[in-house]
């Protein structure tokens, strides 16, 4: 693939120019125009080729390689200004190996210095992922901000930088020194990143790629205005000039003493001796990754000792005192090798891209959801394509896009030989059911319900599931046989299976049968709200079927309901409702309050159908019996029992990884406490509470001028005798 370093053999001097075009227009792509057309890891790949290719013939090396210099030319547009100490990159390792092997040249290069066994000291950061910048202040006061550049002059980018509440005009305390240079970098918070995305969006403008973007977008804009809009922040990491104080002795003392003059340090920074220590920071970090609030694409080691940093020196682009140590990258290229079809529990066709393996965040990754046809035209991407594949932490790998630049002319024999359109087919794959695709709805659904094996198969693996009936051990392997062998068709199926006919399986031995025997047994005694979701209706995600589950005592009388009735009932109480509150005039009681008529809609559909009332009837016969809860009015309206505790009546939605509590067990606290819990921010939200690395959700409760809580707040309020806001009737 082209977007992959050269690895013709041939003439090293021609390569050599080939990489260096490569590399200057990447370069340009990058620091110029903020439009990357390939990933960071690319860029560093090819990079490297160059180097290693140098490195082997250092007789190619020319004074304007790439390996030579940092960055691009200040663009035209901004004042160009040269930097008194030059802003220089850093040298990357990507393996412990590396790093081992710095510390080896960093004791070389210190000699007698050292004590055979004395471990040299280093300051490990974050690398923050924005763009570099120093700022110059005279006598305190900011004079000065200048980009990076190519490392010998940038642009100056002083009125931007005023815009950026971060930096500090002027520094604090009495003691500032006569002229002090800091170095550090400009970057983007993920949830202020998130936020801007979503604006752009709402406004119909194009989205940035990632958070570095965004910022280095932001900071060279020949407008301050539309910088001040955008919100950067800013990180201190380094000094430049200094004059009128004296150095500081060590990095660690640098920092401290930055922050003490009122710019903003990093918190994550350690004080460590020799490389193991170093290497177990790394991982440390790299664990936390996705929680900082901002990205980090790795971390930096720094000599401690200032004084020892020039003895150690310098390679073109890069101290030798210090070494960035880069994380695996969360981005790679591949090739999109087909688009094949998933059909779901609810006969959903799901487009999956098949990529040539990629090894990206850690692992190989070989698919990824498209989403749906809307996605898959949204992104352009056609079948043959080099694709971005992104997989960020935990989070499931997507495509991210494409690199149309790479492809062929649409009428070129190349072009033929590859690449092909995507068609979503008008059958279901699985069953040959005609596929239609609703109003409004962006999948396209197999109308075959549970005669389709692919739709049966999904709603047993979603009735076994641990949040639904919780049956260990009857995973995807399994539900296939005994679908395929035709001994379940229905779940009620799985409560008369017996050991012999288990025996019949594939690789089922005695012990495996009797384990799946007796986790079905267990399973026979749900709630009432596990079984209403265990049963796939549409809409009922876990929190409506507690909600249902808390308002009828049991299935029969769920199944009686009078639906149209109700909704009338709810449509005239939501009418006064809406009379009173103007008023100050005490509310009454909505029933089923969080229960739209979307969901109603569907429930209603789901019990009429016959076939699904059989499953239910012979679910019951088959002897599973659901456990009640929740209270139950006279009329058929269910009314939900009025909660009790300090939350009573407050919705809740919880967003990133909060501090102590995981996301459930703090969803199970509000719920103790009469509180709901639903997974989306709307109007009707009472409270977020948001945790690190939040994203659209905290957005969007900004947007709506939802209050956000952090975890103490939120356990303030459970443990207060009456919470605020608990009274109102109408929150
Ligand atoms: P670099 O980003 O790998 O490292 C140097 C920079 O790290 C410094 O200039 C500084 O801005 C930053 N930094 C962050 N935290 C720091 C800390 N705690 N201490 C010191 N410095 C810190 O080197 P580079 O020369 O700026 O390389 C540019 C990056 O841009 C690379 O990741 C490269 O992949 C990418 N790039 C990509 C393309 C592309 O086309 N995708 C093109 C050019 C460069």
């Amino acid at each position: 693939m082209s977007a992959q370093p050269p690895t013709a053999q041939g003439d090293p001097a021609a390569r050599a120019a080939a990489l260096r075009e490569q590399l200057a227009r990447y370069n340009h792509e990058y620091y110029v125009l903020d439009a990357p057309s390939v990933p960071d890891a690319v860029f560093d790949q090819v990079l490297r080729a160059l180097q290693d290719l140098e490195a082997a013939h250092p007789e190619l090396i020319t004074p304007d390689s790439p390996t030579q210099r940092v960055g691009a030319a200040p663009a035209a547009g901004f004042a160009s200004v040269p930097h008194a100490v030059p802003m220089l990159s850093l040298s990357n390792a990507f393996s412990d190996d590396e790093v081992l092997g710095f510390d080896r040249r960093v004791r070389e290069a210190l000699g007698p210095l050292l004590a055979d066994d004395e471990p040299v000291a280093y300051t490990a950061e974050l690398k923050y992922d924005g763009l570099a910048v120093s700022l110059r202040y005279e006598r305190g006061v900011l004079a000065l901000a200048a980009t990076r550049g190519d490392g010998a002059s940038g642009e100056n980018v002083t009125a931007n930088l005023r815009t950026v509440r971060a930096v500090p005009l002027r520094l604090r305390g009495s003691a500032v020194p006569e002229l002090l240079e800091v170095r550090g970098e400009v970057l983007m918070y993920k949830a202020d990143f998130e936020r801007l995305n979503l604006g752009q969006r709402q406004a119909g403008e194009r989205e940035f790629v990632n958070p570095r973007n965004a910022a280095a977008g932001a900071l060279r804009q020949l407008d301050p205005a539309v910088t001040a809009r955008r919100p950067l922040r800013f990180l201190a990491y380094g000094l430049g000039e200094l004059r009128g104080a004296p150095e500081p002795a060590t990095h660690a003392e640098l920092l401290d003493w930055l922050r003490e003059l009122g710019l903003p340090v990093g918190a994550e920074r350690e004080l460590l001796h020799g490389p193991q220590a170093l290497l177990g920071f790394y991982r440390r970090m790299q664990a936390r990754r996705a929680e900082l609030p901002y990205d980090i694409d790795g971390v930096v080691y720094k000599v401690n000792r200032r004084e020892w940093h020039e003895r150690i020196g310098y390679v073109a682009r890069a101290p030798r005192f210090a070494l960035a140590h880069k994380f695996p990258a969360e981005e790679a290229v591949t090739e999109l090798l087909d688009i094949e079809i998933q059909v779901g529990r609810t006969g959903s066709l799901t487009p999956v891209a098949r990529l040539r393996p990629v090894f990206v965040g850690g692992t190989t990754v070989s698919n990824a959801t498209l989403h749906n046809e809307d996605e898959i035209r949204r992104k352009d991407l056609l079948i043959g394509d080099a694709v971005v594949v992104r997989r960020a932490g935990d989070v499931i790998p997507e495509v991210a896009r494409a690199l149309v630049e790479q492809r062929p002319p649409a009428d070129s024999p190349s072009f033929a030989a590859r690449w092909r359109r995507f068609v979503m087919p008008t059958q279901c794959p699985v069953c040959g059911s005609a596929a239609v695709r609703e109003e409004g709805e962006a999948a396209w659904r197999c109308v075959a319900g549970l005669s389709c094996p692919a739709q049966r198969k999904q709603a047993l693996l979603h009735f076994a599931q641990r949040r639904a009936m919780d049956i260990e051990g009857l995973g995807e392997k399994l539900v296939d046989q005994l679908v395929e062998a035709g001994l379940v068709q229905s779940p009620a199926d799985l409560y008369r299976l017996d050991a012999a006919q288990l025996a019949g399986l594939d690789r089922m031995g005695e012990k495996s049968a009797g384990n799946l025997l007796a986790a079905i047994e267990a399973s026979r005694r749900p709630t009432l709200a596990r079984l209403l979701f265990a049963l796939g209706i549409r809409h009922v995600g876990e929190e409506v079927a507690r909600q249902l589950a808390g308002a009828y005592p049991d299935l029969p009388a769920l199944m009686a309901a009078p639906w149209p009735e109700i909704q009338a009932r709810k449509a005239e109480i939501q009418k006064e409702n809406a009379r009173r509150r103007p008023r100050g005039e005490p509310l009454l009681p909505v029933p089923l309050e969080g229960i739209g008529p979307e969901i109603i809609d569907s429930l209603q559909r789901f019990l009429a159908e016959p076939h699904n009332r059989e499953a239910i009837a012979q679910l019951l016969a088959a002897g599973v019996e659901p456990q009640p809860g929740g209270q139950f009015a006279q009329d058929g309206a269910a009314i939900p029992a009025a909660a009790a505790g300090p939350l009573a009546g407050l919705s809740f939605v919880i967003t990133g990884t909060l501090p102590t509590l995981a996301r459930e067990a703090a969803a199970e606290r509000i719920r103790a406490a009469g509180g709901t819990v639903s997974g989306s921010v709307s109007r009707k939200t009472r409270f977020l509470v948001a945790g690190e690395a939040a994203g659209s959700k905290l957005a969007r409760a900004v947007e709506l001028g939802v209050p956000v809580l952090d975890e103490a707040a939120l356990l303030a309020m459970i443990e207060s005798p009456q919470a605020p806001g608990a009274s109102e009737s109408s929150p």
